[in-house]
């Protein structure tokens, strides 16, 4: 086989769909296990479908999850430019083969004509086609009407008997009869081909050797691999995707939840669990594993692992996928990631910063890289998603001002406080404040006057954090340091009834 090369070709006519992104990812990951080239495309030839933002989106979405292409726009590339919108000319010539070949033909037919034609077909309650009023005209009405600037299309000549078969390389043998084929229109009026000419033409001056795409592009195959044999090409491999599915089986709408990339991106996914998350709605590795990184799947991916069958997109798989990149990942990788929702919250994240308990500068919390790095460290195991660390972890940040009244009920009683006020004394006078010194303190204590542990450690992380449940409090306080801890605790005892 010739050397692969494969290519995304999204129409910019939104942001980057998760399914869009299933489909980018399946087309690298086959180029890269087989040593070949992944292109970009943008195929903007619906000029009344674009969406100005949604080619940056696009490429911004692809860099963010590692998806990096070799040839494209703003890459370059042998075989570019690679927006369709600059290859106009290249087009027109190809249609003008073909209709030089007699393989398409001009078409006059106004669009209030074809309205009337699709409207009886309606009511009949036949499929939409065009009724090739315009295939038989002879040579010298169509000079004529050329001649006389009348608007036209051209439209291939799709065969009126016989089927084209295929063999598509996820579901096998396919065979699609021609009458239930349209006379596709190849060019529009205004000059621009349609998606069915451009993508051939591009396919082919491109060298693209395997296209892999979603399922609902199946029925356009046919029209596709005739144009490569009106052309005189070899047509490519061709790989048609599972549909993504609601949990309910219907196929993936918003309706039912978030289908955009950027959504999960600013729900605080990390790349790496979206894209393992993905990798597998369609995929599987022949065997139970789950985890996998780009690298890896770059290894592992092969075609004859895609399913037929639709892929359930389940959100809670792929929280799951996120909470373990988060706790596999290092702290530094996810405060890289987690920088801007603290900076959003006023927490300045400054090599400056002063080791230890943030200090108030302005409106804005300095915040130590290592101080950042330890909260990150002690709330890893608990988040699913970055902002989690946000919303789990305010009181690292600033000391609580109300504590959770089921707490103070259950764990806060006049009995138990003398002993922590007593504790508190003994925290002030420790030689070293760790976690470690911290715990055995209140361990012996306990022993000492006859207490479960659990009816010290209870109002202690109450006092602490304001709540009933985190991470060892006695790491919070080491993290917090001796003078905060110690504040807190007297702010406590001094405040809560
Ligand atoms: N431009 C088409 C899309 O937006 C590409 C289909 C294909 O890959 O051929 O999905």
């Amino acid at each position: 086989m010739s050397h692969i090369r494969t290519r995304f070709a999204p129409s910019p006519t939104g942001y980057l769909h998760v399914g869009g992104l299933r489909t980018a990812l399946y087309n690298y990951l086959f180029a890269k296990k087989n040593g070949g080239q992944f292109l970009l495309r943008i195929e903007d030839t619906d000029q009344s479908r674009l969406v100005p933002e949604s080619v940056q989106n696009i490429m911004d979405n692809l860099k963010w999850t590692g998806i990096d292409f070799d040839e494209g726009p703003g890459k370059g590339g042998p075989c570019g430019p690679y927006t369709q919108s600059e290859r106009l000319e290249i087009y027109k010539q190809y249609a003008q083969e073909l209709v030089e070949k007699g393989l398409a033909y001009h078409c006059f037919c106004s669009s209030e004509r074809l309205e009337n034609v699709r409207q009886r077909q309606m009511a009949l309650k036949l499929p939409p086609a065009y009724d090739r009023r315009c295939r038989d005209l002879s040579k010298e009405e169509v000079a004529q009407r050329l001649a006389d600037n009348q608007p036209s299309v051209i439209r291939m000549k799709v065969p009126l008997e016989g089927e084209m078969r295929f063999v598509d390389e996820i579901r096998g043998p396919i065979s699609i009869a021609y009458k239930a084929v349209d006379d596709q229109v190849l060019m529009k009026s205004d000059g621009f081909p349609t998606y069915h000419l451009a993508v051939v033409v591009d396919d082919h001056l491109m060298k693209i050797t395997h296209v892999i795409r979603g399922e609902e592009w199946l029925p356009s195959t046919p029209k596709h691999i005739l144009l490569y044999q009106y052309f005189g090409w070899q047509a490519p491999f061709f790989a048609h995707l599972p549909l993504l599915l609601n949990p309910d089986k219907s196929k993936l709408s918003k309706r039912q939840g978030d289908v955009s990339v950027d959504d999960y991106r600013n729900k605080g996914y990390l790349p790496e669990a979206l894209v393992n998350f993905i990798a597998l709605l369609g995929w599987n590795p022949g065997d139970t594993r789950e985890l996998f990184t780009l690298e890896q799947l770059t290894h592992e991916f092969s075609l004859d692992h895609v399913g037929k069958a639709g892929a359930i997109f389940n959100i809670e798989k792929l929280q799951w996928f996120n909470q373990q990149y988060i706790i596999h990942l290092s702290e530094q990788a996810i405060l890289d990631y987690a920088t801007p929702l603290f900076e959003k919250e006023g927490w300045k994240i400054d090599p400056k910063a002063p080791a230890g308990y943030p200090v108030k500068v302005g409106t804005q919390l300095h915040i130590n890289q290592e101080y950042a790095k330890s909260i990150i460290g002690l709330l890893k195991e608990r988040a699913i998603t970055l902002p989690d660390f946000v919303t789990q972890g305010g009181y690292f940040f600033a000391a609580p001002t109300t504590f959770d009244p089921k707490g103070i009920e259950k764990s806060w009683n006049p009995h138990i406080v003398g002993y922590v006020e007593e504790l508190t004394r003994v925290f002030s006078i420790l030689p070293e404040f760790n976690a470690h010194t911290l715990e055995q303190t209140v361990r012996e204590y306990a022993t000492q006057n006859n207490l479960k542990i659990g009816a010290l450690f209870a109002p202690i992380r109450l006092a602490i954090t304001g709540f009933t449940q985190g991470p060892s409090v006695f790491m919070i306080m080491q993290v917090l340091g001796k003078e905060e801890s110690l504040a807190r605790l007297a702010y406590a005892l001094k405040t809560i009834a």
